[in-house]
C-alpha cells in the first residue's frame, strides 16, 4: 500500500510503498477514510531532532484518523468489519490510573505503551496511508450516525484538543463571561465553535490574518480582533467593567500570544496554552492577575472524544475541511506552513 512517510528528522515526507498491516491479537486494521494534516507535523518535519521526543522516524504521518474497520485481530469483540470508526490518537500503556479512565495523553507508564508518549503518526505508523494498524481495539471508537470519516478525522485532534482545553474551564464560563481564542487555525476555528456550542460565554477571536478572523465570525465569534499593540486593551474594553477575559485559550503558544493572554486575562481566570509555538511567559507576583491559572494541555481523553463526535454528528461543530489526495499531501503541508490554508486539510488516501 502507499503511505506518506517521514524518513528522518529535518526532512520532507515522501509517498512510498510499504507492506499492508495485518492485525495481531487485540489489534484492529482501519481502512483510512480521512487523515488530518496537523500543524504539529510541521514541527516533526522541520524543528525536532534526535532526543526531542522519545521516538524517531521513519514512520507514516497522520495522527488524526478515521475510516472503516478493515480487519480484526483475534479476540476483538464489539466491532464489525466495514463499520465507520474514529481512531483515538494518543496510545498509552492501557493499565495505569490515567489510561484506565481514558486519559492516555497523560499515561504514567509510557515505557509500557506501544511507543512512549506517542501514537500513530507520532513514532508509530499513522493514517496517511491506505490502512492503519491500531495496536489496541480500545482506541477504535465507532462513529455516531450522521458523521462520515472525512468529517470525523479532524475531530480526533483539531476537535478533541480544544474540547478538552475548554471543557476543563467550563465552570469559569457562565453566561456573563468572556472567552478569548488566540489563533484561528486548525484547532482555533473549532475552538470557537465548541465555545459557542457548549457555553454561553462571549467569544473573542484574535489572529493576525483577516481570512482567519472572517472564518471565526462565520462560526459565531462575537468579536474578532486583528492582533496588534492594543489588543489586550481592546479585549478588556469588550468585557463587563473592563475586568478582562475569564478564559484565554492560546492556540499559538508564542512569546507574544502568551504575553497577550496574561495581559487580557481576569483575576482567577484561566490562561491555557494549547499551541506548541515554543514561547515562554515570565511569571512574577506582580506580572499576572491574582490567581490566574496558567496551564498547558495536551490532546484529550477517550470519553471526551465520544462527546466531540456527538457534537460533530449533530452539526454543532463542523470543521472547515479541504481534502487532498495522498500525492498532494506535501502541498497541503506547504499551504499549512505559509498560512494560506483555511481550517483543516484532510488527506483522503
Ligand atoms: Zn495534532
Ligand atoms: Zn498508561
Amino acid at each position: 500500500m502507499r503511505a506518506l512517510r517521514l524518513p528522518g528528522w529535518k526532512s520532507e515526507p515522501e509517498v512510498v510503498e510499504v507492506p499492508e498491516p495485518t492485525p495481531g491479537p487485540g489489534q484492529v486494521v482501519v481502512k483510512i477514510g480521512g487523515a488530518g494534516a496537523c500543524h504539529s507535523d510541521l514541527h516533526l518535519m522541520h524543528d525536532f531532532e534526535a532526543g526531542a521526543v522519545p521516538w524517531n522516524p521513519p514512520f507514516t504521518l497522520g495522527h488524526e484518523n478515521a475510516g472503516w474497520v478493515h480487519a480484526l485481530g483475534a479476540g476483538v469483540n464489539g466491532l464489525e468489519v466495514g463499520q465507520p470508526v474514529a481512531v483515538y490518537g494518543p496510545w498509552g500503556c492501557g493499565t495505569c490510573a490515567r489510561c484506565r479512565v481514558g486519559v492516555d495523553p497523560y499515561c504514567e507508564n509510557p515505557a509500557g505503551a506501544p511507543v512512549p508518549s506517542g501514537g500513530g503518526g507520532l513514532g508509530l505508523d499513522g493514517g496517511m496511508a491506505e490502512y492503519e494498524l491500531v495496536p489496541d481495539a480500545r482506541h477504535v471508537v465507532p462513529l455516531p450516525e450522521g458523521l462520515d470519516p472525512v468529517e470525523a478525522a479532524p475531530l480526533t485532534d483539531a476537535g478533541l484538543t480544544p474540547y478538552h482545553a475548554i471543557r476543563r474551564s467550563w465552570h469559569k464560563l457562565p453566561p456573563d463571561s468572556t472567552a478569548v481564542v488566540i489563533g484561528v487555525g486548525g484547532l482555533g476555528h473549532v475552538g470557537v465553535q465548541i465555545l459557542k456550542a457548549t457555553t454561553a460565554a462571549r467569544v473573542i477571536a484574535v489572529d493576525t490574518r483577516a481570512d482567519a478572523l472572517k472564518l471565526a465570525e462565520e462560526y459565531g465569534a462575537d468579536l474578532t480582533l486583528r492582533s496588534g499593540d492594543r489588543t489586550a486593551e481592546e479585549i478588556r474594553k469588550a468585557t463587563p467593567g473592563g475586568r478582562g477575559a475569564d478564559v484565554v485559550l492560546d492556540f499559538v503558544g508564542a512569546d507574544a500570544t502568551m504575553a497577550l493572554g496574561a495581559a487580557a486575562a481576569r483575576t482567577v481566570g484561566d490562561l491555557t496554552i494549547v499551541g506548541i509555538g515554543g514561547g515562554t511567559l515570565p511569571v512574577s507576583f506582580f506580572s499576572v492577575p491574582y490567581e490566574l491559572s496558567i496551564q498547558t494541555t495536551y490532546w484529550g481523553s477517550r470519553p471526551e472524544l465520544i462527546e466531540v463526535l456527538d457534537l460533530g454528528a449533530r452539526g454543532l461543530i463542523r470543521p472547515k475541511i479541504t481534502t487532498f489526495g495522498l500525492d498532494d499531501a506535501v502541498d497541503a503541508y506547504r499551504q499549512l506552513q505559509d498560512g494560506s490554508l483555511e481550517g483543516r486539510a484532510v488527506i483522503v488516501p
